[in-house]
């Protein structure tokens, strides 16, 4: 089935070329091609953290038998080279909304859910010993244009009163105190949750974790065909067959129509770009008042969310763009590196060293996704993490790998109804694309004018 961008970005024999891949150090060891038939309790389908956190729960907490099939090497989809915010926002709603559409109580569930995501991560680092280059506590959000410090004080109450989360609001001269000082930046709210990470240590820590627990992981695996044989599944790739009592779907963004129905045009993929200079001076740092190295985004639908790396040098991610083609990607670079001199204009012409992108997924109703197929309880998948996939991805994998040995409940940890609710198809989803570019039309103008 026909795919909605350009196939250059589903390449998965195509290394992806970030900042992270030449900083990660050695790769992932003790996976291989599927070569033959092979059988197994539990298969799934794809190794990012999804995949990989419930293959690390299955094997490790469970003892159960797992095989994971990945297109790529593992890590290869969006959980290698993403921001490394492990940070809340898996729903592309509003905290407002949601409390009008689903109450205080599934509201406040779902809040502690991404609060525990983002220790789950730190937590998995550390039992399992491996480095993520965690970077300070808590994430900055910044009003881009004077107005929006409306929306932070408002964010503020609501977050202190509806769901116990104290955060702060910082004036510009606070944002400049504590952060940076640009010309679009007035002010910002800051939440002492979450943090940020290099995305591919951690990808690789879990997969290495994952295999040493005794899952078996193949990369350049693709997936091509997905039978049905009785009570089982047949998962066919180039080189083999993994035959299995269940399947884990946990493609995200790189989501192959046409492998199985259910997952047919419920996920709109949406491209996010990310740029890296140079390392700057200390000099250099001290022109734009720079002076932290926390998560920060800003207060646009379209945004962009930004970062000082460990060796000081400065990553610009950017939701947006149709054209996935490298033409595409070479006028992507060259908008973002324009708009980085505007933002931080201390840094206007700064040697950008690393430019790479990839898909995020949206789901019809904004919302994140995981739970069983209703008519076919043994596919399971956690999917539409709207950006946010960092965190939420690996406690979805939790959840799944839970599930399957009926151990949520007593874990006491069960799935929000914000996140369990049935997957929705996009009405005629050979419009999806259309509908984003709409949408980015409409985020675009209210983004500068309004
Ligand atoms: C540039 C960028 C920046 C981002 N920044 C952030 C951020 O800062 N914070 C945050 O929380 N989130 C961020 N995200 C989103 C986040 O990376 C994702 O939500 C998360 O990684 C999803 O993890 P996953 O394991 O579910 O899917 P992925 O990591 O995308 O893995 C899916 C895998 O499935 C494989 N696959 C697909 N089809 C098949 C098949 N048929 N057979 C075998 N394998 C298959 C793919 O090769 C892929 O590796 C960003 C994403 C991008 C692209």
């Amino acid at each position: 089935m026909r795919q909605l961008y350009h196939p250059v970005i589903h390449d998965a024999s195509t290394p992806v070329e970030s900042y992270w891949e030449a900083t990660a150090g050695p790769p992932v060891e003790g996976w291989s091609p599927l070569a033959g038939d092979a059988s197994c309790d539990v298969a799934i389908i794809g190794g990012g953290y999804t995949g990989l956190s419930a293959a690390l729960h299955l094997a490790r907490d469970h003892g159960v038998d797992v095989r994971v099939l990945e297109a790529g090497v593992p890590a290869w989809g969006a959980s290698g080279r993403n921001g490394g915010f492990a940070t809340r926002g898996s729903s592309k709603l509003s905290y407002q909304e949601l409390l009008r559409r689903f109450g205080r109580d599934a509201l406040r569930h779902f809040h502690a859910t991404q609060v525990e995501s983002s220790d789950l991560v730190a937590a998995l680092a550390e039992e399992e010993g491996f480095e993520i280059d965690a970077s300070p506590k808590g994430e900055v959000y910044v009003a881009h244009k004077p107005n929006r410090m409306a929306e932070m004080a408002a964010e503020r109450d609501f977050q202190r009163d509806v769901l116990d989360q104290p955060s702060e609001v910082w004036s510009r001269a606070e944002l400049a105190e504590r952060a940076y000082a640009g010309p679009e930046a007035f002010g910002a709210l800051y939440t002492p949750v979450g943090f940020g990470l290099h995305p591919l240590k951690y990808c690789r820590g879990l997969a290495g974790a994952a295999i040493r627990r005794g899952a078996v992981v193949h990369g350049h695996s693709k997936v091509l065909k997905w039978e049905r044989q009785g009570s089982r599944h047949r998962l066919i790739t180039a080189g083999g067959t993994v035959t299995a009592g269940h399947v884990i779907v946990a493609t995200a963004g790189f989501t192959q129509e046409g492998l199985h129905p259910a997952f047919n045009g419920v996920l709109l993929p949406v491209l996010t770009n990310i740029v890296t200079t140079r390392p700057l001076t200390q000099a250099e740092r001290e022109a734009q008042g720079w002076r932290t190295e926390m998560v920060i985004s800003d207060s646009r639908n379209l945004l962009f969310y930004y970062r000082l790396l460990k060796d000081g040098r400065f990553m610009l991610g950017a939701r947006g763009g149709l054209d996935a083609s490298p033409d595409g990607a070479a006028t992507m670079r060259r908008w973002m590196e324009r708009r980085l001199g505007e933002m931080y204009p201390a840094w206007k012409g700064i040697e950008t060293t690393h430019f790479w992108r990839g898909l995020t997924d949206l789901s019809a109703d904004l919302l994140p996704h995981l739970g069983r197929l209703p008519d076919e309880p043994s596919v399971s998948y956690a999917l539409a993490y709207h950006g946010n996939g960092v965190a939420m991805g690996t406690w979805a994998g939790r959840y799944l790998a839970r599930d399957l040995v009926g151990r949520n409940d007593a874990s006491g940890s069960s799935a929000p109804v914000i996140m369990s609710q049935p997957l929705r198809r996009f009405p005629m989803p050979g419009l999806r694309k259309a509908y984003l570019r709409a949408a980015y039309m409409w985020f675009e103008a209210s983004d500068r004018f309004l």
